[in-house]
């Protein structure tokens, strides 16, 4: 079965109870050609998934959360934890994205306990994965992908998941890797998702491309072969820019 392409907006720390619209217009503006085509989904910062659920309720387009914690409840000032953000409204979480491993130290195992925790609580976790551009420049990208799939990805059996491959270095730069880097890397992912989990899963799994993906550049990127759609930072807070991104797949 072809794998569902997936388009995921990732507002990071912007947006206000005002930017509520703009969820609405993206929801207004996924017709009946692209619910058929691709799975939609915008995570605006926490704080707001509770109202656009309550505003979406009938919607298709899904909301998702950018983190969550690794523990289920308790002592954890200043934590959500995965069931809070499924309670309110959250079907997808993003895990692992460079800019909290940067700001917040956070580690593959931890990684890998948030969407180990996402997956028990009913969510998706993102997990993204990615080199810097010292890596990259060392040849060591592989590398360095390699060992976060092998300590961050889940491995008990759950497949419900989601790899996003977002080189540090694209990220809110405007550069982006070639396609053909994009191809081997995507490929390099499927076949250690095989290795770890079996053909059938890795068949399953949707690998996403992020990093400087914009209108300009989507129709290029979203082609290449084992992408199964993008995370987009930047371009998913103009909504015509993010739904020229989906409209690749119209
Ligand atoms: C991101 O933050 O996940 C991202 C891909 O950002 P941008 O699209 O702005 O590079």
């Amino acid at each position: 079965m072809p794998r569902r392409p997936l388009v995921v907006g990732n507002w990071k720390m912007n947006g206000l109870r005002a930017s509520l619209k703009e969820i609405a217009a993206v929801n207004a503006a996924y017709d009946l050609v692209l619910q058929e085509r691709l799975d939609l989904v915008i995570c605006p910062p926490a704080t707001l998934i509770l109202t656009a659920a309550e505003q979406h309720q009938h919607g298709a387009m899904l909301l998702g959360a950018q983190d969550c914690a690794a523990t289920s409840n308790g002592a954890h000032t200043g934590d959500l934890s995965a069931v809070m953000l499924q309670d309110v409204g959250a079907t997808y979480v993003i895990v692992g994205h460079s800019e909290r491993r940067a700001d917040h130290g956070e580690t593959d195992a931890l990684v890998k306990a948030k969407a180990l925790r996402a997956l028990s609580a009913g969510l998706i976790p993102i997990i993204c994965v990615g080199e810097t551009l010292a890596e990259r420049e060392r040849d060591k990208a592989f590398d360095i992908v390699g060992a976060q799939l092998s300590t961050s990805l889940p491995d008990d059996g759950q497949i419900n998941f989601v790899v996003a491959y977002e080189p540090v270095w694209a990220i809110g730069t405007g550069m982006t890797p070639t396609a053909n880097d994009i191809a081997s890397m995507h490929a390099f992912i499927r076949r250690s998702i095989e290795e770890r989990l079996g053909k059938a899963a890795s068949q399953q799994i949707r690998i996403l491309y992020g990093g400087s993906v914009k209108p300009e550049n989507a129709q290029t990127l979203l082609n290449v072969d084992n992408v199964d759609g993008a995370l987009v930072g930047g371009a998913s807070l103009n909504i015509s820019d993010f739904m020229e991104i989906a409209a690749v797949y119209r």
